[in-house]
Protein backbone atom coordinates (compact mmCIF):
# COMPACT_ATOMS: atom_id res chain seq x y z
CA UNK A 1 0.00 0.00 0.00
CA UNK A 2 1.26 3.42 -0.84
CA UNK A 3 1.73 5.82 2.10
CA UNK A 4 1.69 9.46 1.77
CA UNK A 5 5.30 11.20 1.98
CA UNK A 6 5.42 13.58 4.58
CA UNK A 7 7.08 17.22 3.40
CA UNK A 8 10.45 19.42 5.01
CA UNK A 9 8.31 20.93 8.36
CA UNK A 10 6.32 17.89 9.22
CA UNK A 11 7.81 17.15 13.17
CA UNK A 12 8.37 13.35 12.23
CA UNK A 13 11.09 14.83 9.89
CA UNK A 14 12.84 16.55 11.85
CA UNK A 15 13.18 14.03 15.29
CA UNK A 16 15.35 11.41 15.67
CA UNK A 17 13.18 7.95 15.11
CA UNK A 18 13.26 5.02 17.86
CA UNK A 19 15.08 1.43 17.54
CA UNK A 20 12.63 -1.09 16.35
CA UNK A 21 12.66 -3.59 18.99
CA UNK A 22 10.88 -6.48 17.36
CA UNK A 23 9.84 -7.81 13.85
CA UNK A 24 5.96 -7.27 14.91
CA UNK A 25 3.43 -7.44 11.68
CA UNK A 26 2.96 -3.77 11.93
CA UNK A 27 6.77 -3.39 11.07
CA UNK A 28 6.43 -6.16 8.17
CA UNK A 29 3.76 -4.07 6.94
CA UNK A 30 5.52 -1.35 7.51
CA UNK A 31 8.16 -2.32 5.33
CA UNK A 32 6.11 -3.61 2.40
CA UNK A 33 4.40 -0.16 2.13
CA UNK A 34 7.67 1.62 2.61
CA UNK A 35 8.70 -0.40 -0.95
CA UNK A 36 5.29 0.26 -2.71
CA UNK A 37 5.77 3.94 -1.76
CA UNK A 38 9.39 4.29 -2.87
CA UNK A 39 8.57 2.50 -5.95
CA UNK A 40 5.76 4.49 -6.99
CA UNK A 41 7.16 8.03 -6.27
CA UNK A 42 9.67 7.09 -7.63
CA UNK A 43 12.70 7.33 -5.52
CA UNK A 44 15.93 5.51 -4.40
CA UNK A 45 15.18 5.31 -0.94
CA UNK A 46 12.47 5.89 1.36
CA UNK A 47 12.69 6.28 5.43
CA UNK A 48 10.33 5.30 7.79
CA UNK A 49 9.70 9.02 9.09
CA UNK A 50 9.05 10.21 5.79
CA UNK A 51 5.65 8.22 5.91
CA UNK A 52 4.94 9.29 9.24
CA UNK A 53 6.58 6.69 11.12
CA UNK A 54 9.13 7.74 14.23
CA UNK A 55 11.20 4.35 14.02
CA UNK A 56 14.81 3.54 12.49
CA UNK A 57 13.93 1.76 9.35
CA UNK A 58 14.70 2.54 5.31
CA UNK A 59 15.05 1.40 2.32
CA UNK A 60 17.07 1.90 -0.71
CA UNK A 61 17.43 0.79 -4.49
CA UNK A 62 20.02 2.60 -6.43
CA UNK A 63 18.55 0.53 -9.59
CA UNK A 64 14.79 1.95 -9.05
CA UNK A 65 13.42 -1.96 -9.37
CA UNK A 66 15.40 -2.45 -12.81
CA UNK A 67 17.78 -5.36 -10.93
CA UNK A 68 15.99 -8.00 -8.66
CA UNK A 69 18.89 -7.89 -6.27
CA UNK A 70 18.99 -3.92 -5.61
CA UNK A 71 16.02 -3.88 -3.50
CA UNK A 72 17.81 -3.39 0.21
CA UNK A 73 15.61 -3.05 3.47
CA UNK A 74 17.63 -1.87 6.88
CA UNK A 75 16.14 -2.18 10.40
CA UNK A 76 18.27 -0.31 13.10
CA UNK A 77 21.07 0.03 10.63
CA UNK A 78 24.30 1.86 11.80
CA UNK A 79 27.89 2.67 10.23
CA UNK A 80 30.44 0.02 10.05
CA UNK A 81 32.68 1.49 7.95
CA UNK A 82 32.70 5.16 6.09
CA UNK A 83 35.60 7.23 3.90
CA UNK A 84 36.52 9.19 0.74
CA UNK A 85 34.20 12.05 -0.09
CA UNK A 86 31.78 12.48 -3.15
CA UNK A 87 29.80 16.25 -4.67
CA UNK A 88 26.63 15.94 -6.13
CA UNK A 89 23.61 16.98 -6.50
CA UNK A 90 20.43 15.83 -4.42
CA UNK A 91 17.08 15.55 -4.10
CA UNK A 92 14.30 14.04 -1.41
CA UNK A 93 11.12 12.90 -1.46
CA UNK A 94 9.97 15.07 1.44
CA UNK A 95 11.63 18.00 -0.24
CA UNK A 96 10.16 17.81 -3.83
CA UNK A 97 11.43 20.57 -6.58
CA UNK A 98 14.53 21.63 -4.53
CA UNK A 99 17.89 19.76 -5.75
CA UNK A 100 21.61 21.57 -3.73
CA UNK A 101 25.22 19.90 -3.62
CA UNK A 102 25.86 17.94 -0.55
CA UNK A 103 29.14 16.23 0.59
CA UNK A 104 28.91 12.74 1.15
CA UNK A 105 31.33 9.74 1.76
CA UNK A 106 32.09 7.85 -1.07
CA UNK A 107 32.13 4.53 0.54
CA UNK A 108 29.98 3.12 2.90
CA UNK A 109 29.28 -0.12 4.83
CA UNK A 110 26.62 -0.48 6.75
CA UNK A 111 24.85 -2.86 9.13
CA UNK A 112 21.76 -3.71 10.32
CA UNK A 113 18.07 -6.22 9.94
CA UNK A 114 16.97 -7.37 6.38
CA UNK A 115 13.23 -7.58 6.54
CA UNK A 116 13.23 -11.10 7.65
CA UNK A 117 15.24 -9.70 11.03
CA UNK A 118 18.48 -11.50 9.77
CA UNK A 119 21.70 -9.43 9.87
CA UNK A 120 22.79 -7.88 7.43
CA UNK A 121 26.10 -5.75 6.25
CA UNK A 122 26.35 -4.22 2.90
CA UNK A 123 29.00 -1.95 1.41
CA UNK A 124 27.84 1.03 -1.20
CA UNK A 125 30.16 3.08 -3.64
CA UNK A 126 28.91 6.25 -4.97
CA UNK A 127 25.54 6.79 -5.49
CA UNK A 128 24.39 4.12 -3.18
CA UNK A 129 27.07 5.57 -0.30
CA UNK A 130 25.47 8.27 -0.97
CA UNK A 131 21.83 6.91 -0.56
CA UNK A 132 22.78 5.32 2.80
CA UNK A 133 24.30 8.51 3.99
CA UNK A 134 20.75 10.21 3.18
CA UNK A 135 18.26 7.63 4.74
CA UNK A 136 20.75 7.41 7.55
CA UNK A 137 19.83 11.08 7.99
CA UNK A 138 16.80 10.92 8.20
CA UNK A 139 16.53 8.39 10.74
CA UNK A 140 18.30 11.29 13.12
CA UNK A 141 15.56 14.03 11.97
CA UNK A 142 17.96 15.76 9.61
CA UNK A 143 17.39 16.34 5.93
CA UNK A 144 19.84 17.39 2.96
CA UNK A 145 18.62 20.81 3.09
CA UNK A 146 20.28 20.83 6.75
CA UNK A 147 23.38 20.03 5.65
CA UNK A 148 23.82 23.17 3.35
CA UNK A 149 25.58 26.11 4.55
CA UNK A 150 24.15 30.20 4.80
CA UNK A 151 22.76 31.72 1.90
CA UNK A 152 21.32 27.70 0.32
CA UNK A 153 20.04 26.89 3.39
CA UNK A 154 18.18 30.14 3.49
CA UNK A 155 16.70 30.15 0.02
CA UNK A 156 15.49 27.00 0.01
CA UNK A 157 13.60 27.57 3.87
CA UNK A 158 12.59 30.76 2.40
CA UNK A 159 10.65 29.03 -0.94
CA UNK A 160 9.25 26.30 1.24
CA UNK A 161 8.23 28.74 3.68
CA UNK A 162 6.14 31.11 1.15
CA UNK A 163 4.67 28.05 -0.79
CA UNK A 164 3.15 26.89 2.77
CA UNK A 165 1.82 29.85 3.15
CA UNK A 166 0.30 30.04 -0.22
CA UNK A 167 -0.54 25.90 0.53
CA UNK A 168 0.84 24.93 -2.10
CA UNK A 169 3.32 22.66 0.00
ZN1 LIG B 1 15.15 12.06 1.69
Amino acid sequence: MIRPILKYGDAVLHNAAAAVDAMTPEVERLVSDMIDTMYAAPGIGLAATQVGAALRVFVVDVSIGRDPQGLIVMINPEFVERDGMQLEEEGCLSVPGFNATVVRPQRAVIRGLDRTGAERQVEGTGLLARAFQHEMDHLDGTLFVDRLRGIKRDLIVRKIKRLSRAGNW
